[in-house]
This record gives structure tokens, sequence and C-alpha cells, in this order.
């Protein structure tokens, strides 16, 4: 993987509901760890560590899709308890797929200097992609933490990696050969 310069890493959704709740996604269970482990190493390098977090408000388009998910102010829209947010740590609320729609994630990383977003989270062809997508047009370089990122199925986690490599030059690593890759200033 290319150095680094200013990273921030995003969590996509790692929500009680999306884990084991309204839309349970038990190949979620697997990236915990290895999350963890690259949010632990984040605090230490003084990355700024930005979750983006369903929402939703009674009414929202997505429930027509999905069901009644991830209601505002519901544990079930709490971060899961193992990956709960540290002081210094930053939680966007968002109403649809992207973390950068209308939630002032874009502001935070530039008051921030960053230029490079570390994705995790999922799902990987939903959330996960619509943020690469907006991050990509918004100027930013993006980085897949393969190993944090999940999906329902594997075909539709390969499929959405695969997409937000072709469509936005993603780079994609082990969280392990992320906390490996130089930074340089
Ligand atoms: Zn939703």
């Amino acid at each position: 993987m290319e150095p680094l310069s200013r990273p921030a890493v995003i969590v996509a959704d790692m929500l009680v509901d999306f884990v084991t709740g309204a839309l349970a996604n038990p190949p979620s269970i697997a990236t915990i760890e290895p999350l963890a482990r690259l949010l632990h190493g984040a605090r230490e390098r003084g990355w700024p560590v930005c979750y983006v977090n369903d929402a939703h408000l009674p009414g929202d388009v997505e429930a027509g899709l999905w069901g009644p998910h991830a209601l505002a102010g519901t544990p079930g829209a709490q971060v899961i308890e193992e990956l709960a947010p540290h002081p210094g740590d930053v939680e966007f609320a968002k109403r649809w797929y992207s973390g950068f729609h209308e939630t002032g994630l874009d502001m935070y990383l530039r008051q921030h200097d960053v230029d490079t977003v570390i994705l995790t989270g999922q799902h990987a062809h939903i959330c996960v992609q619509h943020t690469a997508g907006a991050a990509f047009i918004a100027g930013y370089r993006v980085v897949l933490a393969e190993d944090a990122i999940s999906a329902f199925t594997p075909e539709a986690n390969a499929g959405g990696i695969a997409y937000m490599e072709q469509m936005y030059g993603a780079a994609t690593g082990t969280v392990d050969e992320i906390l490996q890759t130089p930074v340089i200033a």
C-alpha cells in the first residue's frame, strides 16, 4: 500500500441493530476484533476516529426498503459496546447510506486536515460504498480495511469492495497492513 499521509478512520453502522438487532448481520461479528485493533492503533497515532451512524426518524424512506432500524435515540441505534467511542472520537448521525450526506463529516475532516479516509463497517456494497463514493467526489483518497468490512453475503462484500476499487481507486488492505503502512508528513 502507498504511504498514508493524513488519515482518519470512518466506522459505518457498527450499531446494535446492524450487528445483532433488527438488521442482524452475522458476518459483521468477525470484523469486530480487527476493527477494534484498527481503532486502537488510530487513537495511538492521533488519527481522527469518526463514526457514521444511522439515526432514523419516523417516516424515513429507507424504512420502506429495510423495515424499521436504528431509530434515533433507541438502543438499536447505539454503537456496539465492543467498539464504543472513546473520548475524542466523534459520532455523526445519518439518515441515508452515505456518511457524508448532511452530516458535517466533510467539514470535520477538513478542519482536521484529513486527506485519506480508511473505511470500515457495513455494508460493503451499501453504506460503505456510498460513503466511499462521496469521499471520492470530495477529493479524499479511499482506503478499505477489508477485514473490518462486511455484508450479508461474501458475494455482496467482495462485489462492494471490487466496485470501490474500480470506481473510486480505493486501496484495499488488512488492518495489520494498514497499521504497518508508513505515514508521511
Ligand atoms: Zn438506514
